[in-house]
């Protein structure tokens, strides 16, 4: 008898797996949570994408208008040490309703619940609001490049962007008004 194949503990996977910098794999973004026990840092210099997401979802779980995410590989994204160890990290599984572990999952931060990320299967959606961006040219790589979930929006933005219905790329397009 063997046992099914099980999954390694999230503890033992990117992004929570330990790392230091090295010539390889150098810190680009520091970033903190609201109380500052959450730190990580970023080894990517640019998100894969970036997007506010104005779905009724994001807009709960926020308490804001809308949600400002930029996508990294789950490697780009590197906790400080004593932040996953010490418990620093709260857990949010929203197809359960359920405060766990379990993917997708929306990871803030235990003390202060400043929002950290969503981990998705095979990305994260990072919220690049509490990073520390040495300068604006750095802070325009983040510069989102789509409004998803727009019909569901509480606040227009005319900003010419492309804005879709839902997921971009899987839904509508709707005009740009205001
Ligand atoms: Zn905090
Ligand atoms: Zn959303």
């Amino acid at each position: 008898m063997s046992n099914p194949p099980t999954n390694p503990p999230w503890q033992t996977r990117p992004p929570y797996l330990p790392t230091s910098p090295s010539a390889d794999v150098q810190k680009h973004y520091s970033a903190q949570c609201h109380c500052g026990r959450v730190r990580y840092w970023l080894s990517r210099d640019r998100p894969l994408a970036s997007k506010f997401c104005h779905c009724v979802g994001c807009q709960a779980l926020h308490g804001a208008p809308f949600q400002w995410a930029a996508i990294f590989e789950k490697d780009d994204l590197h906790f400080e040490p004593g932040v996953v160890e010490g418990g620093g990290l709260a857990f949010y599984h929203a197809p359960t309703r359920e405060g766990r572990y379990r993917l997708p999952v929306k990871v803030s931060c235990a003390s202060c619940r400043a929002p950290i990320m969503d981990e998705g299967r095979r990305m994260v959606l990072m919220f690049p609001a509490i990073i520390e961006f040495g300068d604006a040219e750095h802070k325009k790589l983040f510069d989102p490049q789509c409004h998803i979930f727009y019909s569901q929006r509480v606040v227009d933005m005319p900003d010419g962007k492309p804005k879709w219905t839902g997921l971009d790329g899987k839904s509508e397009l709707m005009k740009d008004v205001g």
